[in-house]
């Protein structure tokens, strides 16, 4: 016992007092024990916030975060202590996240610390850090040395035991190797694979890069402009995009397009300002489909079957979609 048995997210209408441009709208995403769901879109689309959002870093305005079955939403302080042990986060640059002073032991053992304060299970801690390091590839002898001794690839495996430390059932990672090599990414992704199957956690795994998406994810949720415009098995979003903002980051994402022949669609101009969204639908300032309707209605998301949904009119219209 102890695993996540079902996290939902229901954010419906997130706003963040401030920055305002932290919008996020309408965003709703389930993530079941054992599963890797991923949130990508380019930079600033809002995965960042839906992820401090789940984690309460963030206050939401509006919605609901609802973890084990539990509203998360207001708790307060003493409430979320116990939630964070459900709940732990890896960033993008372990060494930021990192006390530069503290050693990878007392890194390692600070989360566990935090939730108990009962001596007998206290003085069991070093042992457990220990474990915890082997488990990650590190060693014993790591333990009493600093962040900055360490290559950005072991870093990410501290702070992956620091997370592991109170075993969570869910492990928020926010583009957890986009700052690494790509033969050390590889490494990393394995590892939380292999941690995932062994302990059945689960993840939200935030990224812009769709071979590392590809790689991990079982469902990927795309982003653009504070909406989900599209979410779906992984196998199913690759194999068969259907929103035309997913079809035109797959077309640019070369290692993947190489697997298939995927359309062209290139993106032109740039990413409207959160503050000042377009009406109807957000991506039709980019989009080459876009007609009246797009601009007079926001297209919900649908469901299309196999588990995809998707917020385009042109699923009601696919006559309109001639490539
Ligand atoms: Fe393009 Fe219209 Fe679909 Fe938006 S709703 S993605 S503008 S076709
Ligand atoms: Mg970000």
């Amino acid at each position: 016992g102890g695993l996540l048995d079902r996290l939902k997210l229901d954010a419906k209408g997130i706003r963040l007092e401030k920055p305002i441009v932290h919008a996020v709208n309408g965003v709703s995403l389930s993530i079941a024990q054992g599963e890797i769901m991923a949130l990508v879109g380019e930079s600033g689309c809002g995965k960042s916030t839906v992820a401090k959002t789940i984690a309460r870093i963030y206050e939401p305005t509006k919605g609901k975060i609802r973890i084990d079955g539990k509203d998360i939403a207001n708790f307060g302080f003493a409430q979320m202590l116990p939630v964070r042990a459900r709940m732990q986060m890896i960033f993008q640059d372990p060494y930021a996240s990192l006390n530069p002073r503290q050693r990878v032991r007392d890194i390692v053992a600070e989360p566990l610390l935090e939730q108990t304060k009962i001596a007998q299970e206290r003085a069991a801690v070093p042992e457990k850090i220990a474990r915890l390091l082997a488990r990650v590839g590190l060693n014993a002898e790591h333990a009493g040395r600093y962040p900055h001794q360490f290559s950005g690839g072991q870093r990410q495996r501290i702070g992956i035991a620091r997370a592991l430390s109170v075993t969570p059932g869910l492990i928020i990672a926010d583009e957890p190797v986009s700052a690494l090599d790509v033969s050390i990414q590889a490494q990393i992704l394995n590892l939380m694979k292999d941690l995932r199957d062994e302990f059945g956690l689960a993840y939200l795994f935030i990224s812009h890069d769709l071979s590392v998406v590809h790689h991990i994810a079982d469902k990927v949720g795309v982003m653009y402009l504070g909406f989900m415009v599209e979410n779906a098995p992984r196998d199913v979003l690759f194999a068969r995009p259907r929103h035309p903002y997913t079809r035109a980051l797959l077309s640019a994402a070369p290692s993947v397009k190489a697997k298939r022949d995927i359309e062209e669609i290139v993106l032109t101009g740039e990413v409207p300002s959160a503050l000042d969204l377009p009406s109807g639908c957000c991506f039709r300032t980019r989009c080459p489909f876009a007609w009246k309707k797009c601009a007079q209605e926001r297209p919900q998301l649908q469901d299309v079957g196999d588990g995809q949904s998707v917020a385009c009119h042109l699923i009601d219209a696919p006559e309109r979609d001639t490539r």
